[in-house]
């Protein structure tokens, strides 16, 4: 039986893989491949909780493989060199890898394709992480998308019910003097000793096909009725925290989009099941906007912002925000969970970049990088595409008025503040009442939380008000709803 090289990247998983099907249909035993690369996707090199989190993915796919009697071969260094080195160590006759979509792998992954096929081997891409391809969506002009509704309605329609492949059931032996690394040998996970920035993370994640699966049958046995509603909330349970999980390709949208659709919903719940597919949309769309305006990642999508008078960062400041220490409870609270479980809830990431873009006006891509390095589902397009939605300077961004109030945020959607004593526990004391804007009850917030800032870095209405005064150059549409 020939071989064919199977180049893992972000679709970590063996249900719905594109890649490792085509190489089992052809006849050819799969030989899994994983190397490492990090500066191939400079500037925007995986962050050090992406790391953490792909050691475990890894090791779960190393596992699986294992278990159906195959194994994970891990190489490090150039991609192209290694590959080049497996076929021949393995004499492989096809290489297949599904598509990734950020500016940087687009360009290696080309470079590669055309160099390894004008040496006559098969060399196949597939798409394993997008429910609709960036270039198959288009406006009736022709043109990309640049606003969410009409883009989500034409992708919408494309939406197949139908049960991706599963796992196979057993795989090929490889060769055994064929040799890799160990997951260890990366040295992804942290390096300093203890105790360790991501042992907080473990309580609330399992890395890997098993562990997203899990999530997602939770989250349609439960979080999945009420949704709508319930997904603004951050002290609740109600969104389905997949996004770790397809961001590294654990699980695939189509898995995900086919169990919803074959689930029969009462009429009342449909709505929270039309609203989860068009997160997922949401998630769509920012890749079909990262890859038709790859310049985005680095630069305003809205050229009316080159001009823009941001703030100069005051590194005290800036270290504040992403320590939590701001003096403003939510604000603090979502940068904490952030630091302790590597994610925050959709509706303090919106607080905190709001925060940071329009009450300090520091460029999105201050806040952009920390995110980076910091949350587990760190994703170019997602992450891109929700600062600049914030910041007002994206595509259908947020118009330069929206600037959330943090204050009034917490009273609306923490009311009862487990939130913030959650994650902030030196003001658990404080009265309800005093929890969204403790600097305006300073007795209470002295006797009751010594620890914490007695104000705001910032003034919140001064802030405001001269953000709205800076913004109103450069002015935006109006936006779609969130
Ligand atoms: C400033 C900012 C930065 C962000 N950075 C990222 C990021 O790096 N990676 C990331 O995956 N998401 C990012 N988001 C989007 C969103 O906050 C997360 O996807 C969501 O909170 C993940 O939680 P969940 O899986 O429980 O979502 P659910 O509510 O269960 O949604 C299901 C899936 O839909 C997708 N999704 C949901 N909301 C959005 C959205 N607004 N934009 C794009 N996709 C969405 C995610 O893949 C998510 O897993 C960012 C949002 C903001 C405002």
């Amino acid at each position: 039986m020939g071989h064919a090289l199977v180049w893992f990247r972000r679709d970590l998983r063996l249900a719905d893989n594109p890649a490792l099907k085509a190489a089992l249909d052809a006849g050819l035993a799969p030989v899994p491949v994983y190397i490492h690369a990090p500066d191939e996707e400079a500037p925007w090199a995986p962050g050090a909780a992406s790391h953490a989190w792909l050691h475990r993915s890894l090791l779960a796919l190393d596992a699986d493989l294992r278990a159906r009697g195959s194994r994970l071969i891990i190489r490090q260094g150039d991609s192209l060199a290694e590959i080049e080195k497996l076929i021949a160590e393995t004499k492989a006759e096809a290489l297949h890898w599904n598509r990734l979509y950020e500016p940087a792998s687009i360009a290696r992954d080309t470079r590669i394709k055309q160099g390894l096929k004008s040496r006559g081997l098969h060399v196949e891409s597939h798409n394993a992480a997008l429910l609709v391809e960036p270039w198959t969506v288009q406006t009736g002009q022709g043109e990309p998308y640049r606003v969410f509704t009409p883009f989500w309605k034409n992708a919408r329609q494309r939406l197949d019910a139908t049960m991706p492949a599963g796992a196979p059931r057993r795989l090929p032996e490889l060769p055994p003097m064929l040799a890799g690394l160990g997951v260890e040998d990366l040295r992804l996970e942290p390096q300093r000793p203890e105790p360790r920035w991501d042992a907080g993370f473990w309580e609330h994640w399992v890395p890997g096909e098993a562990g997203a699966l899990e999530l997602l049958d939770a989250f349609l046995d439960g979080a999945a009725r009420g949704y709508k509603e319930q997904r603004n909330f951050p002290d609740r349970i109600a969104t389905s925290k997949l996004s770790p999980h397809l961001h590294f390709g654990e699980i695939s949208p189509r898995t995900i989009v086919a169990r919803v659709l074959a689930q029969a919903w009462p009429a009342a719940v449909q709505p929270d099941i039309d609203h989860f597919l068009s997160e997922l949309g949401w998630r769509e769309f920012s890749h079909h906007l990262l890859f038709h305006f790859p310049h985005t990642a680095q630069e305003n999508m809205n050229p009316r912002f080159r001009e823009f008078r941001w703030a100069r960062p005051d590194a005290r400041l800036l270290a504040a925000w992403q320590r939590g220490r701001t003096g403003v409870p939510i604000v603090d609270a979502g940068m904490r969970e952030l630091w302790h479980t590597g994610w925050m809830h959709n509706r303090t990431r919106m607080v905190v970049a709001s925060f940071l873009t329009k009450n300090l006006r520091y460029h999105w891509k201050h806040g952009a990088q920390w995110f980076w390095d910091t949350l587990v589902d760190a994703d170019l397009a997602n992450n891109t595409q929700g600062w600049q939605w914030t910041a007002g300077t994206g595509a259908d961004a947020a118009p330069y008025f929206r600037i959330f109030n943090p204050v009034a945020q917490a009273e609306k959607f923490d009311a009862a503040g487990k939130y913030v004593r959650r994650w902030v526990p030196e003001l658990a004391k404080l009265p309800d009442a005093a929890l969204s804007a403790p600097w305006e009850h300073a007795d209470l917030l002295r006797r009751l939380a010594p620890d914490y800032p007695p104000k705001p870095i910032v003034d919140l209405k001064a802030s405001r008000e001269a953000a709205l005064e800076a913004y109103s150059g450069p002015k935006t549409k109006p936006p779609a709803e969130r």
